[in-house]
């Protein structure tokens, strides 16, 4: 635009308010500006003059009182004063440029908040005491965590921790297992006190040599193997030895294993990752909805999955769901000579489409593909040659529940080192809360 035609339209605009006295409506000013344009009024004139309004807004000469109403400010001549020699347009861009960057540094701090926030959470969680069958103490973490964000929170006969958002619509359950893998002290060797020990949940032989493990009561034991063995459980054993009188820990006693969570740039590295980072995906996706869903949610922080689905079923025998989607870790294919698999660290969500246990119907699968690619979410299809989820539990109540389950990519499952990809939590994060925030049509 000429600079002639802008000043003299900002002249323009000026006289119109200043003749008026007091604030007018839009409507009013676009007559005016057409009575004194005459034949040469045009609709792309009447966007340059709205742009120059805005331009004389964002330096403080016109307000907008109320909604469609336009005035000079009071202390529009001193501004003008001010401004002179200025070109108001230029003005005005720098202006709205600082406003965006600051608001481009807001939402970036925003995000690095929320990040730093879901990191606190995922270390509180997977360095909380909670093998299968003995999930008291994690389950009183997360209900402290979902506390204000969910309409109703109960505990069933099992143990599972049940939390309600929303009611009518759909009835979704979301399960995340809040179970982590551990042992259980079953006979005391006479002499030296040593504990021999069964599994609770899937324990890796390879990995136990050397590993700490903590009992309920605070005891920190070491597991150490017999000279020659190594393939069988019998051949492990536990050192409780407290002092030289042999006083030990009782069998009996539950334990899980001990290790403190590390981040390593984009990658949290810690154990029982299995699940308890499906149970941050929950909260998170909890947070986000903020209480706002057209449908029934139930999270469900279950138990006992490790040792055989074992929470997911009483849940949703007691839920009646019409839905349900298990958030839970899966393998991936990008380790030295690994199981082939698609699916690897800091490709996004993976969404499944068969396990063992369950082959995800094609209207499940359909509805998170196409949230993803609406939202632009990173996703991943998944294929699990080994092992299950709650999801294949869920699916088998009642008449039959449609079941899908979103999978968080993750190496050396069931071990002390679990390492999983922040940005993939993220994409887990974003796809659960786009999922739950809409009515749900399949
Ligand atoms: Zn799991």
């Amino acid at each position: 635009m000429p600079a002639t035609t802008r000043d003299s339209s900002i002249q323009l605009i000026i006289g119109i308010l200043r003749d008026a006295g007091e604030p007018i409506s839009n409507r009013r000013f676009d007559d005016e500006v057409r009575r004194i344009l005459g034949g040469d009024y045009k609709q792309s004139q009447h966007i340059r003059i709205s742009n120059l309004r805005t331009a004389l807004r964002s330096v403080g000469v016109v307000s907008h009182p109320r909604r469609g109403l336009w005035g000079l400010m009071p202390d529009a001549d001193e501004r003008l004063a001010e401004l002179e020699g200025v070109n108001i347009w230029q003005a005005h861009i720098r202006i709205r440029d600082e406003k965006r960057r600051g608001s481009e540094e807001r939402a970036a701090a925003e995000t690095a908040n929320q990040q730093a926030a879901m990191l606190k959470l995922t270390r509180k969680l997977v360095e909380t005491w909670g093998p299968s069958g003995y999930e008291h103490r994690i389950r009183e973490r997360i209900r402290e965590e979902v506390a204000d964000l969910c309409d109703e929170t109960r505990v069933d006969g099992l143990g599972n921790l049940i939390c309600r958002v929303g009611s009518g619509g759909k009835k979704v359950l979301i399960a995340a297992h809040m179970d982590e893998i551990g042992l259980m002290a079953n006979y005391q060797e006479p002499e030296s006190s040593y504990l021999r020990f069964t599994n609770l949940g899937g324990l890796r032989q390879d990995t136990l040599n050397g590993n700490r493990v903590q009992f309920e009561d605070g005891a920190v034991g070491v597991i150490a193997v017999q000279q020659g063995g190594g393939k069988a459980l019998s051949d492990f054993y536990i050192d409780v030895q407290a002092d030289r009188d042999g006083n030990a820990t009782p069998v009996g006693q539950p334990a899980a294993f001990m290790r403190e969570m590390q981040v390593r740039g984009e990658r949290i590295v810690a154990k029982s990752l299995d699940d308890r980072i499906g149970c941050v995906v929950a909260i998170e996706a909890m947070r986000r909805l903020n209480r706002q869903t057209p449908n029934e949610l139930y999270f469900v922080f279950t138990v006992q999955e490790e040792v055989g689905l074992r929470g997911a079923k009483t849940a949703a025998q007691g839920l009646h769901p019409d839905i349900g989607i298990a958030i839970d870790v899966t393998g991936s294919g990008d380790q030295i000579r690994g199981q082939k698999m698609l699916v690897k660290l800091g490709g996004g969500a993976a969404i499944k489409v068969h396990d063992p246990g369950l082959v995800v119907p094609v209207a499940i699968k359909n509805w998170m593909i196409e949230r993803c690619e609406a939202d632009g979410i990173p996703y991943q299809l998944e294929l699990l040659a080994g092992g299950t989820t709650d999801a294949s539990a869920i699916q088998l109540a009642d008449a039959g529940v449609p079941s899908g389950c979103i999978s968080i990519p993750t190496r050396y499952l069931h071990t002390t080192s679990e390492t999983v990809d922040i940005g993939d939590v993220q994409a887990c994060i974003d796809l659960l809360s786009g999922l739950l925030s809409s009515a749900i049509e399949l």
